[in-house]
């Protein structure tokens, strides 16, 4: 399908201290109307389209370059308009509900059997759809003004970085999509934990973790058994039926070769390389090291975990951009926490140059 890269991108910038109800509504318009609007949640900007309308939600696919076989989120106004897209099997009720009144609104995805209204576009035909409630007061809002759940992947062109910020959708998709709500940076900054609720082998309540995010293992510890599929598994599952480009081996790459550095050995630059450093605090060893155009680090302020998370996308993408950087190398982070995120991110980010 071909679609206009040239048309004129609005900005709208959400100030909290106004009634934002006329921007909710004026996005509703667009999305209504077919169009893609992209909107902000506490985790990345998501490029949204009307769940119900199957000609909108292939525009996101064009737009994205996207391929059809990576099926979308559905953004919610609240929990209960869960039982609008899904059909929760009565063993997994209760397991449901506990995950949503602890952890919506907020950055948790949940795949759920569909129900038949969902076009199976937005789940590339698999018999699941990945539910979501945000805290952003912006995608919940104009889900609410729409009346409709509204699908919306990361407003990035597929496998890049997924924008934290509303200039970071601009640089991937202006002139693309007409109207872009700006509500300033991510709070959270790594994608929405992704959790398929299940039985485990003895027929108890169990989440399998999809994709890690920001609530954590350690958030869901004392809730209910959680199953993490192994690597090897992902892939696996993957190659079967790829229906979880989160977990696709390569993603969230930058222009630039990006390299893990193995903190077991000591880093050897090559002659006539310039080298960029993401550096967890900034004052590691390596950090210290004499061969570094630039150092970047993820928490500066000595946020810890937290601060890097919100951090990490902006830094890379300003290291893909900073033309005095050839290379880029990450320090490996603690993966407890948020941490696991970040580097999974880290790893399938530097996966995308293995080969
Ligand atoms: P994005 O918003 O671009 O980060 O992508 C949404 C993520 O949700 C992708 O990794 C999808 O594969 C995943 N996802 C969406 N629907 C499903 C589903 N029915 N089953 C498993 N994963 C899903
Ligand atoms: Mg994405």
């Amino acid at each position: 399908m071909l679609y206009n890269f040239a048309m004129e991108t609005r900005v709208l910038e959400i100030d909290p201290l106004e009634d934002c109800r006329k921007i909710w509504k004026e996005a509703a318009e667009v999305l209504a109307a077919g169009g893609l609007v992209a909107i902000p949640t506490e985790t990345v900007y998501g490029l949204g389209a009307d769940a119900f309308n199957a000609e909108a939600v292939a525009q996101v696919f064009a737009v994205k370059e996207r391929p059809s076989f990576d099926p979308l989120i559905c953004h919610l106004p609240n929990a209960k308009a869960l039982k609008d897209i899904c059909v929760i099997p009565a063993e997994l009720q209760p397991l449901v509900d506990t995950l949503a009144k602890e952890f919506w609104p907020g950055p948790m995805t949940l795949v759920l059997p569909k129900a038949d209204c969902v076009p199976d576009i937005v789940t590339s035909g698999l018999p699941t759809v990945a539910c979501r409630v945000t805290s952003h007061e912006a995608m919940r809002g104009v889900a609410r003004a729409l009346g409709h759940p509204i699908a919306a992947p990361s407003a990035n062109r597929f496998g890049h970085i997924s924008p934290t910020s509303a200039a970071a959708v601009v640089k991937e998709l202006g002139g693309a999509i007409p109207l872009v709500l700006d509500g300033g940076a991510c709070s959270e900054g790594v994608e929405s934990t992704i959790l398929a609720p299940c039985l485990d082998e003895k027929g108890k309540p169990a989440v399998r973790v999809l994709r890690e995010g920001p609530v954590t293992r350690e958030k869901l510890r004392g809730l209910c058994k959680v199953i993490k599929p192994s690597k090897r598994q992902l892939e696996e599952e993957a190659a079967k039926t790829p229906n979880a480009p989160g977990q696709l081996k390569s993603h969230y790459a930058p222009n630039k070769p990006l390299l893990l550095h193995d903190p077991k050995t000591p880093f050897e630059p090559q002659e006539g390389v310039s080298y960029g450093l993401i550096s967890y605090e900034g004052d590691s060893p390596l950090a210290q090291q004499d061969c570094w155009t630039e150092v970047m680090p993820l928490s500066p302020g000595s946020g810890r975990l937290a601060e890097a998370a919100v951090r990490l996308f902006a830094v890379m993408r300003a290291m893909d951009e900073n033309e005095d950087v050839d290379v880029i190398i990450a320090e490996e982070l603690p993966t407890v926490n948020i941490g696991a995120a970040m580097m999974d991110r880290l790893t399938r980010a530097a996966a995308a140059r293995e080969h």
